[in-house]
């Protein structure tokens, strides 16, 4: 990447506080410079591929009964400006919502202190990209390089494969072969789904494999972080059960154990009190209602009804639910760089759910760099066909941003 002095001395001025998500002051003239430098670029096209994710392996079900398999298909855009510049990413939207956009300028569109404008929002995370290929800038830096450029990262693939009829007779064997697959690639915190009994075992039959595979990581790995999700499908009594029978094997996390209320979760967190457990609890992840089914537009937390969200802080604040769980694109990328500072105020970690797509991940771990208050990112092994992930490596369980433009995951088709 050509460096010249001011590109350095800009470089310098940044600094922690990163002066254009939070411009310094004096520093107005720089922020106005690169804005007009956005101002020179107007959205040329855009051109669509549809990638398909490939797992390291067959990934069994959740407690849900659906099995992952080696990872599914998405679609991405990219739009190139008339100056030559670029930026992609994943996105769900309709070809026709891009149309509109060609001719506008980048700036008209694009805030550098907020993000996308309201009436860009379909582009909001393929401008992040592009206006950082044109400002030469990685995302982490254009969001405030708030937290760390090492970010924790945990493996969130290590479903149910001892149910898999071709792990046969290898039972837990295979969900620790998969662990131990992951902790090559650099991983040191697995999430474990827990919730046999839901739907593929007999209720205690499935209570007692999800103790067994704990136990069986935990002594294969006894360095590495546990977390464990139960999808919402345990019952209180069940939870409780398994606190107890796995209280020696230090978990983490526990998500989504039952559906979130203070009666049930305030009995956990006695048990966990009980046995002096340092466990956390994640929730916010499932939600009963969304604003596009009420009819409303997006509001502050994207689709995320007001309730939901409101519901989760009470529970946060009775010191009932320790991590937040909203998904990043539920939410919407330039929607999470004003809500985290609220959650920070507010001392609420948060870890944007990510999964099951192998883009994803990064595009969370530059929030997490960018804005701070990112508790673990949940990473998804795997790479997609015509996505370069080179730029990244994840080590001793921290995921290392790097200091190349945009994204840092480059489109090879
Ligand atoms: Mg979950």
């Amino acid at each position: 990447m050509p460096c010249t002095r001011r590109q350095m001395l800009q470089a310098a001025a940044m600094g922690s506080a990163g002066w254009l998500g939070l411009p310094l002051p004096g520093q107005s003239q720089t922020l106005e410079e690169s804005q007009a430098e956005l101002s020179r670029h107007r959205l040329a096209r855009f051109d669509m591929h549809r990638l398909r994710d490939r797992f390291p392996r067959r990934v069994g079900a959740n407690a849900h009964g659906s099995v992952q398999n080696y990872g599914g298909s998405f679609r991405v855009r990219r739009v190139t400006t008339d100056q030559g510049a670029q930026g992609w990413s994943m996105s769900y939207q309709d070809p026709d919502v891009f149309e509109p956009f060609v001719g506008a300028r980048v700036s008209e569109l694009f805030d550098l202190a907020t993000g996308i404008r309201e009436e860009a929002r379909p582009l909001d995370r393929i401008l992040h990209d592009l206006v950082g290929h044109i400002l030469r800038q990685p995302v982490w830096q254009l969001l405030g390089a708030k937290g760390p450029r090492d970010v924790p990262i945990y493996s969130g693939s290590i479903y149910f494969d001892d149910l898999l009829p071709q792990n046969g007779e290898r039972g837990v064997q295979a969900v620790v072969d998969a662990c131990q697959q992951d902790h090559a690639a650099g991983y040191r915190a697995f999430k474990l789904k827990i919730g046999r009994g839901r739907k593929m075992l007999p209720r205690d039959e499935g209570l007692q494999r999800d103790i067994e595979v704990v136990r069986a990581v935990r002594t294969t790995l006894p360095d590495s972080r546990i977390l464990v999700d139960a999808n919402d499908s345990y019952a209180l009594e069940e939870t409780l059960r398994f606190v107890e029978a796995t209280k020696d094997c230090e978990l983490y996390w526990f998500e989504e154990p039952f559906e979130e209320n203070a009666d049930d979760l305030r009995r956990l967190k006695d048990a966990f009190d009980r046995w002096e457990l340092p466990t956390r609890i994640a929730d916010g992840e499932a939600r009963r209602e969304s604003r596009h089914r009420q009819g409303l537009p997006p509001g502050p937390y994207g689709d995320y009804t007001d309730a939901f969200v409101e519901h989760l802080l009470q529970l946060t604040e009775q010191g009932l639910v320790d991590v937040l769980l909203l998904d990043l694109d539920i939410v919407g990328y330039s929607r999470w760089r004003q809500i985290m500072p609220e959650f920070a105020r507010l001392g609420v970690p948060v870890s944007p759910h990510t999964w099951a797509w192998t883009p994803r991940p990064f595009y969370a771990a530059h929030l997490a760099s960018g804005l701070g208050n990112v508790e673990i990112v949940e990473g998804i092994p795997g790479q997609a066909e015509g996505i370069d992930y080179t730029a990244f490596e994840i080590k001793g369980g921290l995921l290392h941003l790097p200091g190349t433009p945009g994204f840092s995951l480059r489109l090879t088709k």
